[in-house]
């Protein structure tokens, strides 16, 4: 198994500061594009408990550090920490770490995918997603479970999983999160959605130009901190169940299957439960 000193980090992968009633939590692996590894996650989810935590925080702000949001889970850093363990915070499945067959990733994606992203969506304070360049597959669910979405206009969405003949990300909210043909040509042809097009289908709120994006997010986020915070926060739980009671959750729930029937079937047949690709040939398929 490896072990962290096998796999040098560069510094801290997140970033927390506070402006006024406002989280910034910025994802902090700028060198390779924000892909999220467990480490990242996990103080992800540490980073997000503190903003909660803080009585002075009214709202929160997650954001990627360099030109990119997120390029989506690490699946070719030299940080990639897939077999190392960590702790069981989201759900209550045990250790993935050395189990064999398809147990071990259907375990830590359930624990690190789905369960850290429901917890997200849950939070009580409000969220805003500010997002530039490239929002892919993963990088898609961090966005997605928050409240609001602020990109600028050189972002773009893409959930190519599908050339890993995988049916989407982790997190299948691709039709709740956008008109359901759209989510059909954003999963059946893998392409990429610039920021007009995602603000023209509803699926994200503001698009403004890239040196305007952290004050424009900033600004909505102090609007937000401004509201009654337990009103605020029931009012987000109202959302969140009339979603769930539209078929998010089920959906989720239900897809996560094919999603691992997806990744075994690759596993069965090809190198890895990953069809053999890598962040190269991912990131090749989109120039097309
Ligand atoms: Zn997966």
């Amino acid at each position: 198994m490896s072990t962290q000193a096998e796999m040098p980090e560069e510094g801290e992968p997140i970033l927390y500061a506070e402006d006024g009633p406002v989280a910034l939590v910025t994802l902090n692996r700028p060198r390779y594009r924000n892909a999220q590894n467990a480490r990242l996650l996990q103080a992800l989810d540490a980073a997000l408990r503190r903003a909660v935590a803080n009585d002075a925080i009214s709202a929160i702000v997650l954001g990627g550090a360099g030109d990119h949001f997120s390029a989506g889970h690490d699946i070719g850093t030299p940080g990639r920490d897939i077999h190392k363990s960590f702790p069981r915070i989201a759900t209550t499945w045990w250790e993935h770490e050395g189990r064999a067959g398809a147990e071990g990733t259907f375990v830590r994606e359930d624990e690190l995918y789905l369960g850290l992203c429901r917890r997200w969506r849950a939070l009580p304070k409000p969220t805003i997603a500010k997002v530039q360049g490239a929002c892919i597959a993963g990088g898609l669910m961090l966005a997605w479970v928050c409240d609001l979405i602020v990109a600028s206009e050189d972002a773009f969405f893409a959930d190519p999983v599908l050339r890993m003949g995988i049916p989407g990300v982790e997190y299948f909210a691709h039709p709740f999160m956008m008109p359901p043909r759209i989510a059909r040509e954003m999963l059946l042809l893998g392409e990429r959605m610039p920021a007009r097009r995602a603000y023209e289908v509803g699926m994200v709120n503001r698009v403004v130009p890239r040196a305007e994006l952290d004050e424009a997010t900033l600004a909505m986020a102090r609007k937000l901190a401004e509201m009654p915070r337990f009103g605020l926060a029931l009012a987000k739980r109202a959302l969140n169940q009339a979603e769930d009671r539209m078929g998010l959750q089920d959906t989720i729930e239900a897809t996560y299957g094919l999603h691992h029937l997806a990744h075994s079937h690759n596993a069965l047949t090809q190198s890895d439960y990953l069809a053999g690709q890598d962040p190269k040939s991912m990131a090749a398929s989109l120039k097309k």
